[in-house]
């Protein structure tokens, strides 16, 4: 049987729970239910993180559920689960399910196209990816199940696969960046056998849903350690699905420390609990090489504008062939691009056009970055700071003194 692990072996302060999630767990333990707290929140509460949500796991069905709870929706087509709704609290509430193995429809790469057997407490545990990540907190008993020794590896700081990582990882490919992104969040290794499969399994990451690989990658990203993610996914050999460029602009003199700067601009704003917007992100991560191919563009002669637009095109295209960046975040990315130039020689009329883009703000953003870069003027893009957080009696005497 699993480990169970009272109070002064898992150390979890009750009061760091939500109580929505406890409510959930309660309301099903009263009408003869297995409930546990599952996944994410019970790994981020043990070594003292602040969970970003909280998820049920249970023996009820999604039918059996969805009558107990006043605001309760039944989402999801392959897969039904709840949506448990507490003001802007949502707990996602979903049924034991069984592991990957009999009756399930596979690719010829054996990836898991469907998945939708309920199963028992210990199935569910087998068909999580880590053991760090399969660990259920009772939160009337106070105590935790462990199947496969999670809390042991967690305070070793080991991230290990349940089961045969080469099958987890071909059963799902994004288990790769997820295996990354858990041992950057948790300062934690990669078990040897967890990690070795991956450089030779790396290219299955290009049979995965573009849009599915966007998520993952932004979860990479805004996980508050991305250069360790990054960093390990070159080392990997996992970047050449997800951000094939990032080799060139690493090889671009300043490339690196640009990354860099800017992943570390994010990571603050993460662990600052600030909310990171995805087109600044990827401009950010794409820009040295727009910023070269423009201006190997003007210096063939071309008008600058015109350079800008190509240089975004061609880079724009090549990136989304690997990953796709959805088309709100291409169109915002380009916006903060092209105000760039004009921040340079806009003044009076022009300065006032600019602050009514929707993106002014993310651009001034990127100004600054591009300031701590020393690729302009701090003074300048002071200035421009300034401007975005005066009111609006200050901005006509700063542009008015600006001319
Ligand atoms: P985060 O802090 O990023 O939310 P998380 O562990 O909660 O981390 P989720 O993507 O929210 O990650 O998934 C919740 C849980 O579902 C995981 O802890 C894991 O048990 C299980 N899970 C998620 N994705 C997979 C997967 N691809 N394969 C197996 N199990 C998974
Ligand atoms: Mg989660």
């Amino acid at each position: 049987g699993p480990l169970r692990l009272p109070r002064d072996k898992h150390g979890i302060d009750r009061r760091n729970v939500s109580r929505h999630a406890i409510k959930v767990c309660e309301v099903l333990h009263q009408h003869g239910y297995a409930a546990y707290i599952v996944g994410g929140a019970v790994r981020d509460l043990i070594v003292g993180l602040q969970p970003k949500d909280f998820d049920v796991a249970t023996n009820a069905t999604p039918e059996q559920i969805r009558p107990l709870f006043r605001r309760a929706r039944i989402i999801g087509r392959r897969f039904q689960l709840v949506h448990v709704v507490f003001g802007q609290e949502i707990i996602e509430t979903s049924t034991f399910r069984a592991p990957s193995s009999a009756g399930q429809e596979t690719d010829e790469y054996g990836r898991i196209l469907r998945d939708n057997t309920f199963g028992t407490h210990e199935e569910d545990a087998v068909r999580r990816d880590f053991t760090v990540n399969a660990l259920y907190y009772d939160p009337i008993k106070e105590e935790v199940i462990d199947f496969h020794n999670g809390v042991s590896d967690l305070r070793k700081r080991i991230v290990r696969m349940i089961g045969d990582p080469e099958t987890r990882y071909r059963e799902d490919p994004v288990r790769m960046l997820r295996a990354v992104r858990f041992a950057a969040k948790l300062n934690a290794t990669i078990d040897p056998a967890t990690k070795e499969p991956i450089r030779k399994l790396a290219s299955l990451i290009e049979n995965v849903p573009a849009s599915r690989l966007f998520d993952e990658m932004l979860k990479l990203l805004t996980c508050g350690h991305a250069m360790d993610c990054l960093r390990m996914l070159r080392t990997a050999g996992l970047h050449q699905g997800l951000l094939p460029l990032i080799d060139l602009i690493f090889e671009e003199s300043g490339g690196e420390q640009f990354v860099e700067l800017a992943l570390e601009r994010t990571d603050a704003r993460v662990r600052a609990a600030k909310t990171v917007s995805p087109s600044f992100l990827f401009a950010a991560l794409l820009w040295k090489l727009v910023d070269k191919r423009w201006q190997q563009t003007m210096a063939a002669g071309e008008h600058s504008l015109q350079a800008l637009t190509q240089a975004a095109d061609s880079v724009m295209e090549e990136q989304t062939r690997k990953l796709a960046i959805q088309r709100r975040y291409q169109s915002d990315m380009r916006e903060i691009w092209f105000m760039q130039p004009r921040f340079e020689r806009a003044s009076g009329k022009a300065v006032w056009r600019m602050l009514d883009q929707p993106r002014f703000r993310a651009a001034v953003d990127f100004l600054q970055l591009r300031a701590e870069a020393h690729e302009v003027d701090s003074v300048q893009a002071q200035w421009w700071m300034d401007l975005a957080n005066a009111d609006d009696g200050q901005r006509a005497e700063m542009i008015e003194a600006h001319m």
